[in-house]
């Protein structure tokens, strides 16, 4: 691996931070070991990432109709300007470009709110050269005109309140219809409906139209399957071979059930040390929780962590008939929980510029029932996060001691990561469903009360002294860190990524508030978990560890018989009762104490960049990585080499 400038002193002075603007801040991460893969894995790699930076364009079309229109018009105002560069007007272009590169369009990636640009319209159009369409003008910078990207408010019809582009001139009512009339409710391998779709109306009717090759987004996806056909040759083992070859199937075909064939491969190749994902995956993105957002991570493993990761998926029988729910609803059999830990080599699409830090797919859940899933905690992108967050003084402003600040330097990054492989090696894949019940039943709070169940089933163990038996952690209070850390989250600090007035939104926002009100609130009368004033300022006191621990045992023991029993109602209490609203005053505060530290709440990351080192024959004798590119070169870069579906 050639070093570049930025990491020139050595990997001790790596530089984590690329950008800040905005509520944003940029960091890179690094792909420590990379250079010790075989050639044969680096080029695997190569072409990987080149599959993955092939649909960047697919996901910002479906996040908004005028997405690439517009970036492409801010992109050319951007290049083409002459003028003096610290005029306002200049620097605020500058910055909605960030933001919008942010948010894969003109949406917050995490409120959903869509951003109102700071440069005036007169100013756009005089730079532009020519006036853009009246409606265009609105979309940009009228506030009243697709606020959101994704609403979630309970009582409106969700589709046509929501500005991304999954469904077009058709209501909730009519798509709900369309879809269940296509389901079998006794199906047990039931195809993943609507994922790969976008659903109109034409003549009349309510349609599909199919992400595929010759289908939407077939410039995009040929690209994809172009780059997959080229990593084919350097496949590690023969299941990996399979794996790709159905995937292009797949792309080629539209055939969700190539997609299941697909997922299940994928999800029983656990040879390859090289992996990725390359496709439609996560539903956050439809307010319905269908269609799934194009999105490609392209991993490898990291040896030495994924022993730990290992550790649990060993000994997942274990928890799970310990776990604190009704007996009736743990899985007799918990099959194939695999897990690792990777370092990303590439984000991109729904993961890029923010990312996961942990993943477990597939979301079939007939296939994690029959197949398992694979679960996967990305550690060089925790490292990053980790490494850029000391010292920038969050902790001396909201813990509430010393001790505490000193248990969570010495144990809140390991348990962190613990609480992610136990959230996604064993708490999603835990408990079942009875017979009969629709796995969509919680429906607007699917995902919300998903990621309750799978955090609590990682808190709750976190503090089980089997994984100190197991050498997992080395000090039976050292959980406690993450439990501190989590109802100061869960109570307060989240907050600052609320704007004043706004209620929570967000999927796993949700899930933690909801957990830790719920504690808050149900340990009251024994005092577990206090919030208790110094100086005008809020403090969380926690007194009772082991009681909080019990905590979540019942509240796990409740969401589990929720989701087994497919009780909508009581899961929609439980959201709308702990997981919605917001404090005005603790936001507040919150938000003032915040301010003064000038951290940004959320994170993105750019890429490393590879190349191809060739020989004289043009043959691939390396790939060498870069880090130094910066955010606004990235993206100049993405759009001008992989934006298929740009006109
Ligand atoms: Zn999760």
């Amino acid at each position: 691996m050639a070093l570049t400038a930025t990491t020139a002193q050595g990997a001790d002075k790596f530089n984590y931070v690329v950008d800040r603007f905005a509520d944003i801040e940029i960091l890179r991460y690094q792909v420590p070991g990379f250079e010790d893969l075989s050639l044969n894995q680096k080029t695997l790699i190569y072409y990987l990432t080149e599959a993955a930076l092939q649909g960047r364009d697919i996901l910002w079309d479906q996040n908004g109709k005028y997405n690439l229109e517009i970036r492409k018009m801010m992109e050319d105002v951007y290049t083409n300007y002459n003028g003096d560069k610290n005029d306002p007007q200049y620097l605020a272009l500058e910055r909605y470009l960030k933001q919008i590169w942010m948010g894969n369009g003109i949406h917050h990636h995490y409120s959903q709110d869509k951003f109102i640009p700071d440069f005036t319209p007169a100013w756009f159009v005089a730079q532009l050269g020519h006036k853009p369409s009246e409606e265009l003008m609105g979309v940009i910078f009228d506030p009243n005109i697709m606020p959101k990207r994704v609403n979630q408010a309970e009582g409106a019809d969700l589709i046509l309140t929501s500005a991304n582009n999954l469904y077009e001139g058709v209501t909730q009512k009519e798509v709900e219809d369309y879809y269940n009339a296509l389901k079998n409710p006794n199906d047990s391998t039931p195809i993943s409906y609507g994922l790969n779709a976008k659903v109109v109306k034409k003549d009349g009717k309510v349609v599909e139209e199919v992400y595929k090759v010759g289908g939407l987004y077939s410039d995009a996806i040929r690209r994809i399957v172009e780059n997959l056909h080229k990593a084919i040759p350097f496949a590690e083992n023969d299941k990996q071979r399979q794996v790709i070859n159905e995937l292009i199937r797949f792309y080629s075909t539209g055939d969700l059930k190539a997609f299941d064939d697909y997922s299940i491969l994928w999800v029983e190749d656990l040879d390859s040390q090289v992996d990725f994902i390359n496709g439609f995956i996560e539903s956050y993105g439809d307010p319905l929780g269908m269609t799934g957002s194009w999105e490609s991570i392209v991993n490898y493993k990291n040896q030495e962590a994924s022993h730990r990761t290992e550790v649990i998926s060993e000994n997942a029988q274990w928890f799970e008939d310990r776990s604190p729910v009704d007996p009736r609803f743990r899985k007799p059999e918990v099959k194939g929980v695999s897990a690792k830990v990777i370092n990303a080599a590439i984000l991109a699409g729904d993961s890029y510029p923010a990312t996961p830090i942990g993943i477990n797919l597939p979301n079939a859940n007939w296939i994690r029932a029959a197949h398992g899933s694979k679960s996967v905690t990305i550690e060089n992108i925790t490292q990053a996060y980790d490494e850029a967050s000391h010292g920038n003084g969050f902790n001396e402003e909201f813990v509430i001691d010393q001790p505490t600040r000193d248990l969570m330097d010495k144990y809140l990054f390991i348990t962190d990561n613990l609480h992610t492989d136990l959230h996604e090696c064993l708490g999603h894949g835990s408990g079942q469903l009875l017979p009969g019940v629709d796995p969509d039943a919680l429906k607007a709070h699917g995902s919300t009360l998903e990621e309750t169940r799978a955090d609590l089933f990682a808190l709750y163990y976190l503090a089980d002294p089997k994984l100190l038996e197991l050498g997992l952690l080395d000090n039976p209070d050292a959980y406690k860190a993450e439990y501190y850390k989590y109802m100061l989250n869960g109570l307060m600090t989240q907050l600052m990524r609320i704007e004043p007035g706004k209620d929570i939104e967000e999927a796993h926002m949700r899930n933690r508030a909801l957990i830790a009100r719920w504690a808050y609130e149900k340990g009251q009368p024994n005092h577990v978990v206090e919030m208790v004033k110094n100086d005008g300022k809020t403090y969380i006191q926690i007194n009772d560890y082991p009681a909080l621990r019990q905590l979540f045992g019942d509240l796990l023991r409740e969401i589990q018989r929720i989701k087994s029993e497919g009780d909508y109602e009581a899961g929609r209490d439980l959201v709308e009762t702990y997981a919605v609203k917001v404090d005005p005053a603790l936001h507040q505060e919150v938000l003032a104490r915040y301010a003064k530290l000038n951290i940004a709440p959320y994170k993105g990351f750019v890429n490393p960049v590879y190349t191809p080192v060739l020989d004289a024959d043009g043959k691939i004798i390396d790939i060498n990585v870069d880090y130094s590119e910066d955010y606004i070169n990235q993206h100049l870069r993405y759009s001008r080499d992989y934006s298929p579906l740009t006109r």
